[in-house]
């Protein structure tokens, strides 16, 4: 079983679902030349998707391009259902950072026929995730900042005040439709420049100032 952990306590959490939100950054979702949707565009993730830092990820043999998202997600410390944007953020129990990998080929098909996007998104691998600071130390989620380098390069570097569903509301809409339970986790969407991993990359993302995470491709 795949475990959250939060850093400088012993608490750990066994992972659940884990609900992302697709094209929450405008200038991300002009890059794919996608529109922008009134309501969040949601999907999810296998628990099995995780891996922590110092793994590697596996690229499926059926895609040949891979894209790396990098994305601030949130630990759900304390479940709920219908929960309100007034109490949303008590219901976290940490902040991280994630890479949502994507084989953006397969999603583009899929995308085309009208189909499901699991077998792009959810494959063994797709969701490197670092430890989570706790989320007493986050005064303001919309103040976070989320990098990602690969070989040392910078590819990544977006604010999470340019969300256009904050944090709050995030929360609040998806445990609207899903109960949120204790050790599920939120991808919140990537920023732009997004772009292809090859083998052997190094990745390095971080929640700017509080957490990073390490992976490689294999
Ligand atoms: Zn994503």
């Amino acid at each position: 079983m795949k475990t959250a952990c939060i850093m400088e306590s012993k608490a750990e959490y066994p992972i659940g679902k884990i609900v992302c939100l697709a094209r929450n950054y405008v200038a991300h979702i002009k890059e794919l030349g996608n529109e922008t949707p009134e309501q969040p565009v949601l999907f999810i993730k296998p628990s099995t998707s995780v891996i922590g830092s110092g793994e590697i990820i596996r690229i499926p043999s059926y895609s040949g391009e891979c894209h790396y998202e990098v994305e601030l997600a949130l630990l759900i410390g304390t479940g709920g259902k219908d929960i309100s944007e007034g109490s949303a953020l008590d219901h976290i129990a940490g902040y991280g950072v994630a890479l949502d990998m994507t084989l953006r080929d397969v999603q583009n098909e899929l995308k085309k026929k009208g189909l499901p996007w699991e077998i792009a998104k959810g494959f063994d691998t797709s969701c490197p995730l670092s430890e989570f600071v706790p989320a007493a130390v986050v005064s303001d989620p919309q103040n976070l900042r989320i990098r990602l380098e690969i070989n040392g390069e910078l590819r990544q570097d977006g604010t999470t005040d340019h969300m256009i569903h904050p944090v709050r509301r995030i929360v609040a809409h998806i445990s609207s439709i899903f109960t949120l339970e204790p050790g599920d986790v939120i991808l919140t969407g990537t920023p732009s420049g997004v772009g292809p991993v090859v083998s052997g990359d190094r990745l390095r993302a971080e929640l700017v100032g509080l957490a990073t995470l390490e992976v490689a491709v294999e």
